[in-house]
């Protein structure tokens, strides 16, 4: 296959491109680089089937020759990010959604769009199903990253119904990794290098706020997996291992050794969900799909990522 991926540059877009070049595809990876790095995939540049395009989403897309699928990856995706950049952020899902599905419709190649276990907001029901239809405030801070990606659901829909295109949907819950940026301001990122620097982890609020938090690796999988499936509706790609703020953070001070405990800080951003968590039913019925890798090998594989980062700066011995 001959694959587009918007947002290549970025922590997901990086892993997938490594995964559809080893799968033996050619890998196209657009960025505007705002929060992407072309460090993310600096060793893949001598790769004879991958090329990359500083190029942004939201302009017109030309690709010459042809195209077997578009994975639209684009967007900011932390909190912090996306309150910084909110404008890019609804136009990237938005009218970005509405370029490459055109560029879709146009090759022939199949459509799958990196949405979101936002569009289930602060919910009401819980776990959340891909049947529940979420609880978001619209006019809210995160409203501008919730409501571009149920906008690009819909439009993908749209396309699929209306020209038949070949769409799929991942609603991916919170996923860490290597190549996270370390001030991207989210919970990993930021605990991490915390712990590294034995100073107290910042939980916000009460800590009582609950995530479940999957390693890249199984997001991948489940990514190359619903691509080759037929399935259109919406398919949730998360762990269902579900902990408050606060375990989480007693897990990332245990696995460094870090003594220096935690500090609670009045910093939770407004409508910040207070729980979520992933009915996978659909992907273990459909794709054959579940997270392999524990909370503590994924946390023991992105720790020493991290360290190196930090060493690099030279903000760590
Ligand atoms: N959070 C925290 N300390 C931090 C950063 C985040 O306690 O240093 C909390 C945040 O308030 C939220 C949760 O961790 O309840 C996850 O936040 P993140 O920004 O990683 O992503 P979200 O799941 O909210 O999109």
């Amino acid at each position: 296959m001959r694959v587009l991926i918007t947002g290549g540059a970025g922590f997901l877009g990086s892993h997938l491109s490594e995964r559809f070049l080893a799968e033996g595809h050619t890998v196209i990876a657009m960025d505007n680089l705002i929060t992407g790095s072309a460090d993310n995939i600096g060793h893949l540049f001598g790769h004879e089937r991958f090329r990359f395009m500083k190029h942004d989403v939201t302009d017109y897309i030309y690709i010459d020759g042809p195209l077997d699928a578009v994975l639209h990856f684009a967007s900011p995706a932390s909190p912090v990010d996306y309150l910084e950049l909110p404008i890019q952020t609804l136009k990237v899902g938005a009218l970005g959604t509405h370029k490459v599905l055109g560029l879709a419709k146009e090759k022939k190649a199949r459509f799958l769009l990196a949405s979101t276990s936002e569009v289930y907001g602060d919910p009401q029901i819980h776990p959340q199903s891909e049947g529940y239809y979420g609880h978001v405030n619209p006019i809210g801070p995160r409203g501008v990253y919730d409501e571009a990606k149920r906008f690009a659901e819909a439009m993908a829909m749209a396309y699929h119904r209306t020209h038949g295109v070949e769409t799929r949907i991942v609603r991916i819950f919170n996923t860490y990794g290597p190549r996270m940026r370390l001030r991207d301001g989210r919970v990993v990122p930021n605990f991490i290098q915390q712990a590294l620097r034995g100073e107290p982890l910042t939980v916000y609020g009460d800590g009582s706020q609950t995530r479940s938090f999957q390693y890249v690796d199984d997001l991948v999988e489940g990514v190359y997996r619903l691509l080759q499936s037929d399935f259109a509706e919406p398919v949730n790609i998360g762990n269902p291992q579900e902990r408050t703020i606060e375990e989480f953070a007693q897990i990332i001070n245990e696995l460094t050794g870090n003594a220096a405990g935690i500090i609670r800080k009045d910093m939770r951003t407004q409508d910040d969900p207070q729980v979520r968590q992933p009915d996978i039913t659909r992907a273990r019925t459909i794709l054959g799909w579940e997270p392999q890798v524990s909370v503590q090998e994924g946390l023991q594989r992105t720790i020493p990522w991290f360290r190196s980062q930090l060493q690099q700066l030279g903000e760590l011995a």
